[in-house]
């Protein structure tokens, strides 16, 4: 079992799905021989190197040395997990290995969710028709092609339009014998307060849709057109649609961020469409919502660096700082892209042209760079002022993951404040162990799930590291550093991946201190336990690269290897 789905049914994926097929989806492939070679997705090349053999059924870049079979490269391309990219396989193939394994209240879930997917799907058509067709929408239309946007791109991004009345789409929902219920759950329409009936959310305005990854519509952002408040308004939380969890643009950015390593967050849709319309295409915008842990962690399935593209007031910069928060614990390099005061994107792009902006971004500065100059700047003249300023800038500087980075950064300000940076080493020190503390006293709240703290056996550190074999030590390292595989070690039982009892006492508790861990934060929380991470591999580096391509089988290897010399051991004690 690998997650919800049984053996045989993955047995039976992976001999029938067509990996040629599959990347070809995604990448121009060019037969050589009995391999099909292009130009990776997974990196930026101007020679082939990536190659797939449809005989093994794998693919493998000879650049990046990333490899591995059809689920393995869907995982990659999509940002999937092992079971959503398995899922996607089987229903291509019809294979259905959802039916029996569902409760019934997933099933119920199941239902629900898809039901309000084709509500929304009927409510998107229905604007869409009306930007193109409705005579009532030639004001959205002219507003668009102020703008810049004709027909095409209004085809090419489903903008729509909802009629300035309260209930034309209600109306429409109506004849299309949608359940008013499901209408209201996703906040399409609304119960009329002193009469019969429901009216509609959105109403003259210009209508975005917002896709979830799979590309689904799951809500809808709407602009008044011309002035008036508010000028934006979007759909409510349902069932399908988290805005916390929700990128503008994602679905359709998300290879484009993939190539790049790198992503361009904005504030509005417009901002969003503006650059993809200029060809860059690695964008996404947070639609009126703050930034939230789980889009950073989004992020970070698709990009290494983020470039912060928000307006250049105090708004913007407030953003840009609350974003900053959020982003650098995860890992991902972040820095800001400036534009000259009172431009957005939008009129950058148009005053200034492609390659104007493209300078832009090349020029990006680190957020910390920003940072520190906005709070020195800021400060008010005179000791107090400085020393605040100061102590604001290292209480971001403890969440750069980058050790180099830090000592740069606090260099720089030494220089600014004419602090003495040994001085501001000390108090960086004293603010990490604050926080260490603080995270301590909120950890004595005992932990979920995984119920008992295996004791860890009680040999010195030393002798604990001779007991570990490269391959657990290789594993551990895994454990450690990749979600996904914590993740099936969970589900498939620690005992069977670890041989010894030492090195499964280690692995569970590593699950157990890591369980509730961001991605990135795996190092950061170990350092608060010195005693386990002593008892850990050293040094505690990782290669992403010791993962890449190999994935489940990888696992699945590990656990061969340890069915096997437990077979031995047993064999061994009947003699
Ligand atoms: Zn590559």
């Amino acid at each position: 079992m690998t997650g919800n789905i049984p053996d045989d049914k993955i047995q039976l994926m992976r001999e029938g799905v067509d990996i040629l097929e599959l990347v070809s989806r995604y990448v121009q492939l060019k037969r050589s021989g009995a391999n099909h070679v292009g130009l990776c997705p997974f990196h930026t090349e101007k020679t082939p190197s990536f190659s797939v053999n449809p005989g093994r059924q794998i693919f493998k870049c000879f650049g990046c040395g990333v490899g591995g079979d059809a689920f393995e490269f869907l995982m990659r391309i999509e940002g999937l997990s092992f079971p959503e990219a398995a899922l996607r396989i089987a229903s291509e193939m019809g294979i259905d290995i959802e039916e029996r394994r569902l409760s019934p209240e997933e099933e119920r879930r199941r239902q629900e969710h898809e039901s309000l997917q084709r509500v929304n799907a009927i409510a998107a058509e229905f604007f869409h028709r009306q930007l193109l067709d409705a005579p009532q929408a030639e004001d959205c239309r002219q507003y668009l092609n102020r703008r810049g946007y004709g027909r095409t791109s209004a085809t090419e991004y489903q903008l729509g339009y909802a009629p300035d009345r309260w209930d034309a789409l209600t109306k429409h929902l109506q004849q299309q014998g949608v359940d008013p219920a499901e209408a209201r759950t996703l906040g399409l329409i609304r119960r009329r307060e002193k009469s019969q009936g429901d009216y509609d959310l959105f109403r003259g305005r210009l209508i975005f849709p917002i896709h979830d990854l799979s590309g689904r519509i799951v809500a809808f952002g709407g602009r008044i057109l011309g002035e008036g408040q508010p000028k934006y308004i979007n759909s409510p939380e349902s069932p399908i649609y988290h805005k916390g969890q929700v990128l503008f643009g994602l679905y359709a950015a998300r290879q484009a961020i993939r190539q790049a390593a790198e992503v361009v967050l904005v504030e509005g849709y417009f901002d969003q469409l503006a650059l993809a319309r200029a060809g860059v295409n690695n964008v996404v915008a947070t639609c009126g919502t703050a930034l939230t842990v789980e889009h950073a962690q989004l992020l970070k399935r698709y990009a290494k660096r983020v470039l912060l593209l928000f307006d250049d007031d105090k708004a913007g910069r407030a953003a840009t700082f609350k974003s900053m928060e959020l982003l650098l614990p995860t890992g991902l390099e972040t820095a800001v892209i400036e534009l000259e005061v009172g431009e957005d994107p939008d009129s950058f792009l148009q005053k200034h042209g492609k390659e104007v902006f493209a300078a832009q971004l090349q020029a990006a500065r680190p957020v910390i760079e920003l940072f520190m100059e906005d709070r020195l700047s800021a400060a008010p003249s005179g000791a107090a002022g400085v020393s605040r300023a100061a102590q604001q800038v290292l209480e971001m500087l403890v969440l750069l993951p980058n050790p180099l980075e830090v000592d740069l950064s606090l260099k720089e300000l030494a220089r600014r404040t004419e602090i003495e940076v040994d001085l501001l080493r000390q108090q960086l020190e004293q603010i990490k162990s604050q926080l260490l503390e603080r995270s301590a006293r909120q950890k004595r709240v005992p932990a979920p799930r995984l119920e008992e703290t295996v004791p860890l056996p009680s040999e010195p550190a030393a002798e604990q590291q001779r007991a570990l074999t490269p391959a657990d030590a290789k594993l551990l390292k895994l454990l450690i550093f990749e979600p996904d595989v914590r993740q099936q070690i969970v589900e498939q039982e620690v005992e069977t991946f670890f041989f010894d009892a030492a090195s499964c006492a280690l692995a569970t508790e590593l699950i157990r201190q890591l369980q509730d861990v961001a991605s990135g934060q795996e190092l950061t929380r170990l350092q608060q336990r010195p005693e386990l991470l002593e008892r850990l591999p050293q040094p505690l580096l990782y290669d992403p690269a010791e993962y890449a391509g190999a994935g489940r089988q990888m696992l699945e290897s590990y656990q061969q290897k340890t069915a096997d010399r437990r077979r031995r051991q047993q064999l061994k004690g009947y003699s």
